[in-house]
């Protein structure tokens, strides 16, 4: 079932109460694909970079297996996208100092014709109306989800009611999930936005889990228990949450609820090893048998009976 993602590629800059980093690989696009690839290959990425793309960057996501960057556009005249955040105390909350958009204020990249079999699609966090041209050349999809952010929500909200109607499915955070609806539960938030078009929205609560709000059940699910003293850097867990998560499903074929319970916690585990380093790192250097390692552990914390 082959999978396809659009988003950023990006130039992060990241404060977190004890360090800084500077220009670390990141992007919604590339967190997604390197979370994916662990569970489903292909990952086809579409997307763009500038001139000023760091070498170092390009080598790291090369050296992913499973990754497809035949729809990755290089434009040597532009700028590649960069963002900058700082995290508050509890590693929970962060304020965004800048985005710069460079390429995504050209033209959205072409999708490579090999693409077209793509059936299930992930709009990481971008331009709403990127997301949307790009869901448009995939009329025969069969599972489309996406994802925003604050800033869209701002400056873009009726690109992001017009992409609501289109899509299966949204992976949000809570405090989103509140600024769209202005609803402070995230459930009645959730069932506030699949009014607004997708058949289920993920709500994701930091180091208090996700819940999934299906229009034929509800499911929730802890974090995987880190201490504060492995959380190095949270950027990206979102769209690694949401890698884990559309990966398994790709490789299962399956869409039904209780796959899609699986595919949380599939989506958990792989945002953890995001948590522990700045940047890609933490999931460049995990291996499949860390994560099933992971795994084990989890399924044997969350259990029930
Ligand atoms: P997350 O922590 O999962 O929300 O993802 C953060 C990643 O998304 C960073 O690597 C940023 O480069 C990227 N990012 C930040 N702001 C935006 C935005 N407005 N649109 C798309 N990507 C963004």
């Amino acid at each position: 079932m082959p999978l396809l993602v659009t988003g950023t590629i990006g130039i992060d800059t990241v404060h977190t109460p004890t360090a800084k980093a500077e220009e670390v690989s990141g992007g919604s696009c590339s967190y997604f694909a390197a979370a994916a690839a662990f569970h489903h290959k292909p990952i086809r990425i579409v997307g763009a970079v500038g001139g000023d793309w760091p070498n170092d960057h390009a080598a790291l996501l090369e050296s992913i297996d499973g990754l497809c960057l035949d729809g990755l556009e290089r434009r040597s005249e532009s700028k590649t996208f960069a963002w900058g955040g700082r995290y508050f105390d509890n590693m929970n909350q962060r304020e965004t100092l800048f985005t710069e958009l460079g390429v995504l204020e050209e033209a959205p990249p072409e999708v490579p014709a090999s693409y077209s079999d793509s059936r299930f699609i992930f709009l990481a966090n971008s331009h709403p109306s990127v997301q949307l041209d790009l869901l448009s050349k995939f009329p025969d999809r069969e599972l489309a989800v996406a994802d925003t952010m604050d800033l869209w929500i701002n400056i873009a909200r009726d690109e992001l009611l017009t992409l609501f109607k289109e899509i299966d499915g949204l992976i949000i955070n809570d405090a989103e999930a509140q600024q769209l609806t202005e609803i402070s539960n995230p459930i009645t938030a959730a069932k506030a936005i699949i009014e607004m078009g997708p058949g289920f929205v993920i709500v994701k609560k930091g180091e208090h889990g996700a819940v999934l709000v299906h229009n034929d059940a509800i499911a929730i699910l802890p974090a995987y228990p880190l201490e504060l003293t492995g959380v190095v850097d949270p950027t990206g867990a979102g769209d690694s949450f949401a890698g884990g998560f559309m990966g398994f499903l790709a490789a299962s074929g399956r869409l039904d609820f209780s796959a899609m319970q699986t595919a949380m916690a599939w989506g958990t585990v792989t945002a953890s090893f995001t948590l522990g380093s700045f940047g890609l790192d933490g999931l460049a250097s995990t291996t499949r048998e860390d994560l099933e390692a992971r795994m084990f552990d989890f399924r044997r914390i969350a259990r029930v009976n």
